[in-house]
């Protein structure tokens, strides 16, 4: 155990040892019964039952539609291309609305089709997108909405459907955030014409890499199928174009077991979420995104605003403190995807309609989480964010003046970005 952090000059930031030995991820992955794993391994490779729908793979999608009530699950290999598909299944062309406070695969999902994504703004609240702001980008050009479940709290689906209804538009929803929350006690996943899931390693449910769409539309659902499988109705009947979105067997291993594991993941979350809660409920500046408690959340996604004024620190000055204690805290989803390439460059003044969004990515924090932070290590952590602030004008002194900049910090976290999380 390291010692505690008692004067200024102890955080690492002065030199002062980091506050852990290894770092600490945002996403660490969530792992379940090994064993059962294991076995699951290894009845694929007896089999020789390897993808193309096997019994896995079946038994995950009839064990997700029915977790999230709806009557249709297609298994793919990833959320990415499960967007790709069921927007493209849907006819959706032209201009698609979608928030830019969102992962960057929400808007690439259409740009790979050449689908123009529009870029909407969001509740300052909730961080999910505005149904009123949506409503204003409808030009005879719209075609569709794509609305994203941000940090697992489902956005206002009604108001969201609405929109959707008046101007005729078909509405997915981008749940990749939200297995396992509900919106007015309903389970993500029936809403809209359809439902896209994600089980990436550092999303609350993973099957490795993995996704799936969700839908009560018989006729999409069958439409998707041929999609994700190049088109075939048959051994040599082609009957449609498409893709290939398939999951394979290990994938439904993983995500089956991870699935016996869920409650206790969530569990374990909702823990953490308050555990942190608790420890840094005296801390100017620092607001929690919060949790409806009438409704089921996932809490994976441990999300603080920093208020500059209140705290003393900006929140990259703060990301750079933590990032020194081996916190490696993530700052999503900074810039924007409007000022991700190529959305920056096709629509340089995308900004001007988002004050809301420009705000919450220069203020926005996610927390590490998941099996290695336990009560001991979110205690280090808090005491962190206490002295700095206590010590804040120092701090700020000390990054002014040290090589040790922002820069280098969030350079370093491009790569854990790669090998880790998204
Ligand atoms: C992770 C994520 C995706 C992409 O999921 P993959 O399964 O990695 O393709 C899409 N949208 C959001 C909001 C995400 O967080």
């Amino acid at each position: 155990m390291r010692v505690e952090k008692r004067s200024v000059g102890d955080l690492a930031v002065f030199g002062g040892e980091p506050a852990f030995a290894e770092p600490l991820h945002v996403g660490y992955p969530h792992v379940g019964d090994r064993r059962r794993l294991l076995e699951r391994l290894d009845g694929i490779l007896d089999s020789r039952r390897l993808t193309n729908r096997g019994p896995l793979v079946r038994d995950f999608e009839r064990r997700i539609a029915e977790y999230a009530g709806v009557r249709h699950c297609i298994a793919m290999c990833n959320a990415t291309v499960a967007l790709e598909i069921v927007t493209r299944a849907l006819g959706m062309r032209g201009e698609v609305i979608v928030p830019a406070m969102t992962f960057v695969a929400t808007a690439h999902a259409l740009q790979w089709q050449r689908i123009t994504p529009v870029f909407c703004d969001v509740d300052p609240r909730t961080h999910t997108i505005d149904p009123a702001c949506a409503e204003a980008l409808v030009t005879p050009r719209t075609t569709g909405i794509v609305g994203v479940h941000l940090w697992g709290q489902a956005c206002d689906v009604e108001g969201m459907q609405a929109v959707a209804r008046r101007h005729g538009l078909r509405l997915v929803f981008d749940a990749a955030h939200a297995f396992g929350c509900t919106r007015r006690g309903i389970p993500v996943g029936g809403f809209g014409d359809a439902e896209v899931f994600s089980f990436h390693a550092t999303k609350v449910l993973n099957a490795f890499e993995g996704g799936a769409v969700l839908t009560n539309d018989d006729g999409l659902a069958e439409k998707v199928r041929l999609m994700q499988n190049f088109g075939f109705a048959g051994e040599d009947r082609v009957v449609h174009e498409g893709t290939n979105g398939k999951m394979s067997e290990m994938s439904a291993a993983m995500g089956l077991t991870s699935l016996e594991s869920f409650d206790r993941f969530v569990e374990g979350n909702r823990r953490r979420y308050r555990a942190y809660r608790e420890r840094l409920r005296s801390v100017p500046g620092i607001r929690f995104l919060e949790h409806p408690r009438d409704e089921r959340g996932n809490y994976h996604y441990i999300v603080v605003e920093v208020s500059g004024d209140r705290y003393g620190l900006e929140r990259d000055e703060l990301l750079c403190v933590l990032r020194a204690e081996n916190i490696r805290a993530r700052r999503y989803f900074y810039p924007g995807v409007h000022r991700m390439e190529p959305y920056r460059s096709y629509f340089p003044h995308a900004h001007l309609l988002l004050p809301r969004t420009e705000r919450l990515v220069r203020r926005v924090l996610v927390l590490p989480n998941g099996a290695t932070v336990d009560e001991a290590a979110i205690s280090r952590i808090a005491e962190v964010f206490h002295l700095a602030h206590r010590h804040a004008e120092a701090v700020r002194n000390r990054l002014r003046g040290s090589p040790r900049t922002l820069a280098a910090t969030t350079a370093s976290g491009a790569t854990s970005h790669v090998s880790t999380t998204h």
